[in-house]
C-alpha cells in the first residue's frame, strides 16, 4: 500500500511571515491520512523544519558532492542538518535554468540517498516533445538516466511533471496522465522488480489546483501531487490535501 503524498514546491517564494502557512496547514490537516511535504527556498528551510510538527520539509535541489568549493550550492547532508527529509531533484526549472542533465540528477540522487533523504525525482516532456509523439520515449530516457540503481520505494518518489503544464494553467487530460503514470510504473517494475516498482510513489505535477485535484487523484497510479503555485498558501493547498485524503 503506497501512502499518498501532497508535496508543495515553493520555488523562489517565501519569507519568514509565510511560515504562518505551516501553522494553518497543520491546524487543518494534522490528522490527515496522507503525507504532507513543503519544500521552501533554502533560507527558510531550518526555520520551517523547527516549526513543523507533522509536515515534512524538503530542499529543492542538492549538490552531488558532500562538501567543497561549490559556491552557492547546498549538499544533501546540509539539507539533513537543516531538518529536511526530502529533496526535489531534476525539476524542469533546474534542468532548463541550470542545464542539469540526467547524469547530474542521478549523481545528486545518489548523494541524497547516502545522506538519508527521500529524493523526489522529476521527469516530464516539453510541449514540442508531446506534439511530436515523443512523450514516452522522453520519459523512458529520463527515468533510465536520472534514477540510480539503488533507488527503491523508501528512498525515492517520482514526479511526472509535463513541462508545458507547469505554472501555465494547462493540464493534460486524465487519459494522458494515466498513460504516463502507468508507463512509469511498468518501467520501474521492469527495472527494479515488481515489489519495488509497485512501492514507489508517483506524483503528478503541473497546474494542480483545488478545482482539478479530485479528478487527477482518481487516475490510476497517481499517488499524490507535486504542487507549485497552489502550495504557497494554506487556503490554496488545503483543498488539494483534502481531495487527496478523500481519494
Ligand atoms: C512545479 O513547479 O513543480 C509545479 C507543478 O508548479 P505549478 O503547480 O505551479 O504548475
Amino acid at each position: 500500500m503506497r501512502r499518498k503524498l501532497a508535496a508543495g514546491n515553493w520555488k523562489m517564494n517565501g519569507r519568514a511571515p509565510d511560515l504562518d502557512q505551516i501553522d494553518a496547514l497543520e491546524a487543518a490537516h494534522g490528522d490527515a491520512g496522507v503525507d504532507i511535504l513543503i519544500c521552501p527556498p533554502a533560507p527558510l528551510l531550518s526555520r520551517m523544519a523547527e516549526r513543523a510538527r507533522k509536515i515534512a520539509v524538503g530542499g529543492q535541489d542538492c549538490h552531488a558532492n558532500a562538501s567543497g568549493a561549490h559556491t552557492g550550492d547546498t549538499s544533501a547532508d546540509m539539507l539533513v542538518d537543516a531538518g529536511a527529509s526530502h529533496v526535489i531533484l531534476g525539476h524542469s526549472e533546474r534542468r532548463t535554468d541550470h542545464g542539469e542533465t540526467d547524469d547530474d540528477v542521478r549523481a545528486k540522487a545518489r548523494a541524497a540517498f547516502e545522506a538519508g533523504l527521500i529524493a523526489v525525482i522529476c521527469v516530464g516532456e516539453t510541449l514540442g516533445e508531446r506534439e511530436a509523439a515523443n512523450t514516452l520515449d522522453i520519459i523512458s530516457g529520463q527515468l533510465a538516466g536520472s534514477i540510480p540503481d539503488t533507488a527503491n520505494g523508501t528512498n525515492m518518489v517520482v514526479a511526472y511533471e509535463p513541462v508545458w503544464a507547469i505554472g501555465t494553467g494547462l493540464v493534460p487530460s486524465t487519459d494522458q496522465i494515466g498513460e504516463v503514470h502507468d508507463f512509469i510504473r511498468s518501467k520501474l517494475e521492469a527495472r527494479f522488480g515488481e515489489g519495488v516498482g509497485r512501492s514507489v510513489r508517483l506524483l503528478y505535477g503541473g497546474s494542480v489546483k483545488g478545482s482539478n485535484a479530485a479528478e487527477i487523484f482518481a487516475v490510476s497510479n497517481v499517488d499524490g501531487a507535486l504542487v507549485g503555485g497552489a502550495s504557497l498558501t494554506a487556503d490554496a493547498f488545503s483543498p488539494i490535501i483534502t481531495a487527496l485524503d478523500a481519494s
